[in-house]
C-alpha cells in the first residue's frame, strides 16, 4: 500500500509557476512567518531546531528560510534567510541552519516543489524507531498512503550536500519521508501544503502507534477506498484552508 507510488514531478511544474507569479516577496515572507507560527502551535517545535523553507516568487534558484537560533514561531521580516540552491547564504538578516541542505537538495531535485519543512515531531520519530510503514488507517495516514519512504544514512544533523542528497534521494518523487530516529522532511507544492501535511503526517504516527500499542491493526479498508479518500484530501484546496483555519486560530491565541 506505502512503496513508492508517487506523483510525477513533472504534472506541477506550470502550476508553481502561475502561483509564483501571483505572490510578492513580502507575501512569501510574511506566509513563511505564519507557517512558522502554525507549525509551532502545533507541536512541531523541538527547541530552536526544525526550519521551514519557500522559494522566493519569480527566482526558482532562491528560498527563503526560517533563521538558526530561532523557534519556529519567531521568524520576522528581518531575520529570514535567503539561501541558493548550492546551500549558500545570500541574503538576509539571521543565521543559516546548517541542515540546509536538506531544503536546498530536495528544491535541486524537485522543480514541483516549492516549500520544505524538516521537523523532529514526537509521534513521527517515535513510528521511524520501530522501522514499521505507515499504514492507512486513518484519514492522515491515507494522505501518505501513495508512499511514505525511509532515510536510513544516518541519525546525525544533515550538514553536508551528500546528506542532503540522500535525503532528497530517499524522498524521490513523494510527499514526505520519515527520517530515521531523527525527523521528518516534507515536500509540498504550495508552503499551505507542506506546512499541513507536517501535521498531518504526525497525527498519522500517533494513531497507527496509538492502535498498535491498543492490541494491534485490524482489517483496513481495500485499496479504491483509500485511493478515493487519498484524492479527495490531498487537494490544493484542502490545504489552503486548513492552513488559513490554523493561521486564524493562531491569531486569536496571541491576541487574547
Ligand atoms: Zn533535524
Amino acid at each position: 500500500m506505502f512503496q513508492a507510488l508517487c506523483h510525477t514531478v513533472d504534472s506541477f511544474v506550470g502550476t508553481n509557476k502561475n502561483r509564483e507569479n501571483i505572490m510578492t516577496s513580502d507575501e512569501a515572507k510574511q506566509k513563511l512567518i505564519d507557517a512558522g507560527r502554525i507549525l509551532e502551535a502545533e507541536g512541531q517545535g523541538d527547541l530552536t531546531r526544525g526550519h521551514v523553507s519557500v522559494r522566493v516568487p519569480g527566482d526558482s534558484s532562491l528560498f527563503f528560510m526560517k533563521p538558526h537560533s530561532h523557534g519556529f514561531d519567531e521568524i520576522t521580516m528581518e531575520n529570514i534567510v535567503i539561501c541558493n540552491l548550492e546551500g549558500e547564504k545570500v541574503g538576509g538578516g539571521g543565521r543559516r541552519h546548517s541542515e540546509v541542505f536538506i531544503h536546498s537538495e530536495i528544491f535541486k531535485a524537485r522543480p514541483d516543489v516549492t516549500s520544505v519543512i524538516h521537523s523532529h515531531p514526537t509521534y513521527a520519530v517515535a513510528l521511524s524507531a520501530t522501522g514499521k510503514s505507515m499504514r492507512p488507517i486513518s484519514q492522515p495516514s491515507v494522505a501518505f498512503s501513495d508512499g511514505l519512504p525511509y532515510f536510513n544514512d544516518t541519525i546525525n544533523l544533515i550538514r553536508t550536500k551528500n546528506l542532503g542528497a540522500g535525503v532528497a534521494r530517499a524522498l524521490g518523487s513523494c510527499k514526505a519521508v520519515l527520517m530515521r530516529n531523527h525527523g521528518v522532511a516534507l515536500a509540498g507544492a504550495t508552503l499551505e501544503e507542506s506546512t499541513i501535511l507536517a501535521i498531518m503526517l504526525d497525527n498519522a504516527c500517533k494513531i497507527q502507534l496509538l492502535a498498535e500499542s491498543a492490541g494491534g491493526i485490524g482489517a483496513v479498508f481495500p485499496p479504491e477506498y483509500i485511493k478515493e479518500l487519498h484524492d479527495a484530501i490531498t487537494q490544493p484546496e484542502q490545504y489552503a484552508i486548513n492552513f488559513e483555519f490554523l493561521r486564524r486560530k493562531v491569531l486569536r491565541s496571541t491576541t487574547r
